[in-house]
């Protein structure tokens, strides 16, 4: 491959993932999130990967990401769950998007957007179960339900399902939201609503805690073959990671003991050695934080991060190592393939996998192999 660099997104391992979560799982329904640009791989590419792969939902966290898979032509059931108190829900409504709702004001806007359409609007109640985010409280549940029973009634709004989020905080953090939840289900159907979806469980959910799952679950980070665990790898959990950031070594400089490299001298030489140029730095997503701690890896072997990682690029001492301008280098890939994983980079620059591949910026290509 000869991009100077690029994220190069394997969609035969977005398929063999869902693949195999699903059959690990085995819901009725499945859920692929794809929201923020699917993690950094690229929401239209994965989501019609996930859709071959077996899934029969999309998730995205607003209307603007639900549309765009809808120009692109996809058709499948997508719901959005996160809108700003003007979000345009008549666009996302004749779109035929599920609207994730929190409020009584929200279901007043979308039966006023659906009777001026003319359509029933097809949504799904979100409950507070812990998490202190926009779910509906435990308080407002009655208000809500019998709301929505009304506007069902009189065909604004249809309630496809109930859902809530768990905080993955330990498992009786996750058994105590999800008796609530179980409870806010209940008291849903005793309203009159006749919801035929019932989720909660992202992928640590799903994976960890089966009573979680219900009827469909919502996989992010698993598809794109990352583990949301700290004491489980991807291999651990049978994914591979679909994302590999490389690039291309741009300049390679023998220096002598002393000299300084790059912004503020962070870290000067301590004898004479190799520098190769990595041309990917803060702008593409690599993050500053990991300046001094992360390596990556070029031919069979790592070299460390040397000084500040600048907005467009950053340095490894290659030590003795002959190295070419032009030579292929990894950041992160295929642990099992002796590359660094995202995991490492995260724990460089004190975050977590998600954090890593979703920020990949703009600059960097993204580059297919496999899929449909
Ligand atoms: C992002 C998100 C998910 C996916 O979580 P993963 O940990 O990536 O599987 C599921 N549900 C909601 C509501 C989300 O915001």
């Amino acid at each position: 491959m000869n991009e100077f660099r690029a994220a190069v997104i394997d969609l035969d391992a977005v398929t063999a993932n869902i693949r195999h979560l699903r059959d690990v799982i085995g819901t009725p329904h499945t859920m692929a999130v794809v929201k923020a640009n699917a993690y950094g791989h690229g929401a239209v590419r994965v989501a019609a990967t996930a859709l071959a792969a077996g899934v029969d939902w999309l998730g995205v966290a607003d209307i603007a990401e639900a549309l765009e898979l809808r120009q692109a032509g996809i058709s499948a059931p997508v719901l959005a769950w996160l809108h700003g108190p003007d979000a345009d829900f008549t666009a996302a409504i004749a779109a035929d998007v599920d609207l994730g709702l929190s409020s009584t004001a929200q279901l007043h806007q979308v039966a006023e957007s659906a009777a001026a359409l003319g359509r029933t609007a097809q949504i799904q109640l979100k409950l507070e179960t812990g998490l202190s985010r926009n779910g509906v409280h435990e308080s407002d549940w009655a208000a809500v339900f019998a709301l929505a029973a009304e506007l069902e009634r009189s065909g604004q709004v249809r309630v496809r399902g109930i859902m809530s989020h768990l905080s993955n905080t330990s498992p009786d953090d996750d058994s105590r939201a999800n008796a609530l939840f179980e409870r806010g289900l209940a008291q849903a159907i005793a309203a009159g609503l006749n919801p035929t979806l019932a989720h909660l469980a992202s992928t640590a959910g799903a994976l960890r805690c089966a009573a979680t799952r219900h009827s469909m679950v919502r996989l992010g980070i698993g598809i794109y073959g990352l583990s949301p665990f700290d004491d489980a790898s991807s291999r651990d959990l049978g994914l591979r990671p679909a994302m590999t950031l490389r690039g291309q070594i741009a300049a390679v400089r023998r220096v002598p003991a002393g000299a300084g490299v790059s912004y503020d001298y962070t870290w000067r030489s301590p004898e004479e050695t190799t520098l190769a140029l990595v041309p990917l730095g803060y702008a593409d997503g690599v993050p500053r934080q990991a300046s001094g701690r992360a390596s990556v890896r070029i031919g069979t072997a790592d070299y460390p991060v040397v000084g500040r990682i600048a907005m467009d690029q950053f340095v490894v001492n290659v030590g003795n190592a002959a190295v070419a301008v032009g030579d292929d280098i990894v950041l992160f890939g295929d642990p099992e393939l002796g590359e660094p994983g995202a995991v490492d980079w995260a724990d460089a620059a004190s975050t977590v996998n998600y954090d890593i591949v979703t920020r990949i910026g703009n600059r960097v290509p993204r580059v297919y192999t496999g899929g449909a």
